[in-house]
């Protein structure tokens, strides 16, 4: 039989295509199902762009963190964009972070799991189908792999030759961020070099005695002989929202290995808090692959919801598989984490525990802008940090939307950007990111929390 015939027939016995008969929500409204057909067919025969083992490894190291082994950090565009994917601002996302990592390792003494929200974060889900400005009523943007974000009405037709386009964005970013990790871009000494460089701005004075130890220990460990060679290259996985259900399918593959179904368009996946209905097309699909998945849960969610999702889509109880990612808003994690941790910890195989404190507390500026506040952003990982020590479960890390350019779409940081500073370069296609200041200033107020 050929390789063809065979995948189908695994496909069929995996149920790959069993979404297909479930509600789907959050999902285009394809102009025309033939072209949509056509490029479903060339993107089903594109190459994987990662590898089953590599997902696997990831999920060990998904598994450690569950444990209290190991600190997740998860990070990059709420919406990448074609334009941008640039060497410059690809290795800048890259170098903020590494950088925030080394902060961390120190700050949690624990390895970091490094994970751009990368190479494929380019579908969005939306709270309304159409964007009205002006009186002018338009398609919502849903991310550059369906439609264009120009508000006119050629752009936002949803567009399947984007899904394409998006595959090969991907492909040619996860090229460079294998490139960056596994040179000598990612060496401890320079991106401690770069970290205190970070350092001589007098903004950051508060975080001093901490980067003076980070300074002290790399010195102890030239001074003890380690090896900063092998220190060299740093595994850094991409990971994306599986929103768009015929993508997300067309790159499932049969690992050839273990005849089991891998999503091949990133190490991770998650369901996002609009499509983590228990009987929908998202859950399904991917309770079918073997990667390390992902669920975000908002604060509506109950512990019954978080139990019959962890039962659903890690039903054996595998480390490593499920990461719960919590994104509760800084005023609600207190109270509406801690009856789910313990019901899932008391009920459910593992978990990973991993806090987004940006999607709970976006706000509207006074100046107009869709915005975020650095304290409001802390005080919710601080709270994520408590609702851990009130459970005695494990806080296993983070997840954060940045980018490496100097932006300015959250308020606050020790640069103080405020009202009036947002427009200055407010360039983010759906959600504010940190700059990159922030997100180093981020990392060393975590490392504070977490090495007092
Ligand atoms: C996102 O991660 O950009 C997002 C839309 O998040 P959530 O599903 O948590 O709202
Ligand atoms: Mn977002």
């Amino acid at each position: 039989m050929s390789t063809q015939g065979s995948d189908a027939l695994a496909a069929e016995q995996h149920g790959l295509d069993h979404w297909r008969t479930l509600p789907a929500t959050q999902q285009p409204t394809w102009p025309d199902p033939d072209v949509l057909n056509h490029v479903l067919e060339e993107l089903s025969a594109t190459p994987p762009l990662v590898f089953a083992g590599e997902a696997d490894d990831l999920k060990a190291r998904m598994a450690a963190a569950a444990a209290g082994e190991a600190f997740v950090l998860q990070g990059g565009d709420c919406a990448e964009s074609f334009a941008d994917a640039t060497a410059d601002r690809i290795r800048a996302k890259i170098m903020t972070i590494l950088q925030m990592a080394v902060v961390l390792t120190y700050g949690a003494s624990l390895p970091i799991v490094k994970m751009g929200r990368m190479a494929g974060q380019y579908a969005k889900p939306r709270s309304s189908d159409t964007e009205v400005r002006d009186g002018i009523e338009l398609p919502s943007f849903r991310g550059e792999a369906v439609n264009a974000h120009a508000f006119t009405p050629e752009s936002r037709i949803p567009d399947p030759w984007r899904l394409l386009k998006a595959y090969h964005a991907s492909a040619s970013t996860l090229n460079l961020i294998r490139a960056f990790t596994s040179g000598g871009f990612a060496d401890l000494r320079r991106v401690h070099e770069w970290n205190k460089g970070f350092m001589t701005n007098p903004a950051y004075k508060r975080y001093e005695k901490l980067a003076q130890e980070i300074d002290g220990a790399i010195r102890f460990m030239a001074a003890a002989g380690v090896d900063f060679e092998a220190l060299k290259t740093v595994d850094f996985y991409s990971s994306h929202e599986a929103l768009l259900l015929d993508y997300e399918r067309a790159l499932t593959r049969i690992d050839s290995r273990t005849g089991q179904p891998y999503n091949c368009s990133a190490h991770f996946v998650w369901i996002g808090e609009r499509t983590r209905q228990i009987d929908g097309a998202h859950v399904d699909l991917l309770s079918r692959v073997r990667n390390p998945i992902g669920v975000k849960l908002g604060p509506t969610t109950t512990p019954d919801d978080a139990l019959r999702l962890a039962e659903r889509l890690n039903p054996e109880g595998e480390p490593g598989r499920l990461t719960f990612i919590t994104r509760m808003g800084a005023s609600a994690i207190r109270e509406v984490l801690p009856p789910i941790l313990h019901k899932v910890h008391e009920e459910a195989g593992p978990v990973t525990w991993i806090c987004d404190p940006m999607h709970g507390n976006t706000i509207t500026s006074s100046s107009g802008y869709k915005t975020r506040r650095f304290t409001d952003i802390l005080e919710e990982v601080r709270g994520f940090f408590d609702a851990h020590a009130e459970a005695a479960t494990n806080p296993g890390g983070l997840h954060v939307e940045l980018t490496g350019d100097d932006v300015t779409e959250c308020l606050g940081g020790s640069e103080e950007i405020d009202d009036l500073g947002l427009c200055r370069r407010y360039e983010t296609l759906v959600d504010p990111r940190l700059n990159h200041q922030q997100s180093l200033e981020m990392a060393f107020a975590v490392a504070e929390m977490l090495h007092p």
